[in-house]
């Protein structure tokens, strides 16, 4: 047999596993405790054997599975009827919670429903034949939560979730003397309200400094040398002008000199259609190459200050949509922080320097996908919602899982 690494316990924990199963199961879950002890060296808390007498039951639940790394649920009918059962489930979730993890392992005996709880979380299938059980149950304990088993979906719903479009600042444009002129201004249909008046406050002083900056850049004010259309119109003005001024000499020449000869009148109409046709191609050159450059860089640049600036305090990330959008989304990167923090302990242990990278981590994360989060549709889909994010989108730290773990 293959030589099997025992799993060093982490800090503040006794067990490996705490076993959850009604005593109506215990032929299938002693030969169980026993392959988990012996073969893979896995501490088991088996409360028949492991229970403190004397202590109430529920205190030896809370007490074993706070000190266990991981929870075993051995699902049944008879389980899924039993109260303690019911009450380990509760437990699981709320010890789950604390520790930013998902530290349960559904196991099903029978070809019946998951418990409500437990519904979103993948589980080891024992009516399948030719599963290893045991060599699964060890592997997660190994590698803790994989992207496909980490935390259930039992955060209660907010109407403010991560991701909620706060405000909407657009850009308008309008004409003055022939020049497009452009001002960013809030789209008032846009607001979502805050419950919370201080923090609404404090964002709408912020968007009032964001819309100044804005309206004050380089790209708001000399937006006619990046704006195509101005460059079309320029065009026309030289198409129709140049031709006239052209013309103006040569009258100007016939009406002094009277005489013409053959030359000189085909000198002038080449002028007539050359210069023109030049003209248009410089115009036409100018207008494409602005309309590459059309970029925004430096509206990149304010947003981006903003909110590194305040996503910590206000708990919201600003972002630029495209250069004619800038939204405020709500989003507390705090969580995500803390589930990095967690998951990093297991590589690292300076804990301030853990605290840098986790911070790092989530900002770098933001920094390369500002469209996406900004469109927020561009993000991917998962079927569980750790932080609770707008249309079911993943979180920051669960893009993050590849990474972490
Ligand atoms: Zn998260």
């Amino acid at each position: 047999m293959d030589y099997i690494p025992p799993i060093t316990l982490p800090y503040g924990k006794e067990y490996h596993l705490f076993l959850s199963f009604c005593n109506e199961d215990e032929e299938i879950a002693f030969p169980l405790l026993m392959e988990l002890e012996e073969k893979y060296r896995l501490k088991c808390l088996y409360h028949i054997r492991d229970f403190i007498p004397g202590v109430s039951v529920t205190e030896n639940i809370l007490n074993g599975i706070e000190k266990s790394m991981k929870i075993v649920y051995l699902i049944s009918q008879k389980f899924k009827e039993n109260f303690m059962c019911k009450e380990e489930i509760l437990y699981g979730i709320t010890a789950s919670h604390k520790q930013c993890e998902n530290s349960m392992i559904p196991f099903l005996l029978e070809k019946i429903d998951m418990p409500r709880e437990l519904q979103s979380i993948n589980y080891v299938d024992a009516t399948l034949e030719g599963i290893d059980v045991t060599k699964k149950i060890y592997e997660v304990c190994v590698f803790g939560a994989t992207s496909n088993c980490i935390l259930p979906n039992v955060i209660p719903f907010q109407e403010l979730c991560n991701g909620t479009i706060l405000r909407v600042f657009k850009r308008s444009q309008t004409w003055k003397w022939g020049i497009p002129v452009i001002r960013f201004s809030e789209d008032k249909e846009m607001r979502k309200n805050i419950s919370d008046e201080d923090r609404s406050r404090k964002i709408d002083q912020l968007c009032r400094l964001l819309l100044e900056d804005l309206n004050s850049s380089i790209f708001t004010t000399r937006y006619f040398m990046h704006s195509s259309e101005f460059s079309y119109r320029a065009a026309g003005l030289f198409l129709l002008g140049l031709p006239s001024f052209a013309v103006l000499p040569l009258l100007l020449y016939l009406i002094i000199v009277r005489t013409i000869t053959e030359e000189t009148l085909i000198g002038l109409c080449c002028t007539l259609v050359g210069v023109p046709v030049i003209a248009v191609c410089i115009a036409y050159g100018v207008a494409w190459y602005r309309n590459l450059n059309q970029d925004g860089g430096d509206l990149e640049t304010i947003t981006w200050k903003y909110l590194t600036d305040n996503y910590q305090t206000l708990k919201i990330l600003l972002l630029l949509r495209s250069t004619k959008e800038v939204v405020v989304l709500n989003y507390d990167t705090e969580e995500c922080k803390k589930f990095c923090i967690f998951a990093l302990k297991r590589k690292m242990i300076d804990e301030d320097e853990i605290e840098r990278e986790a911070e790092k981590m989530v900002l770098d994360f933001i920094d390369g996908n500002r469209r996406a989060l900004a469109d927020w549709s561009g993000l991917p889909e998962f079927k569980y919602n750790r932080h609770n994010t707008y249309a079911q989108k993943k979180c920051i730290c669960q893009c993050l899982e590849s990474k972490l773990f």
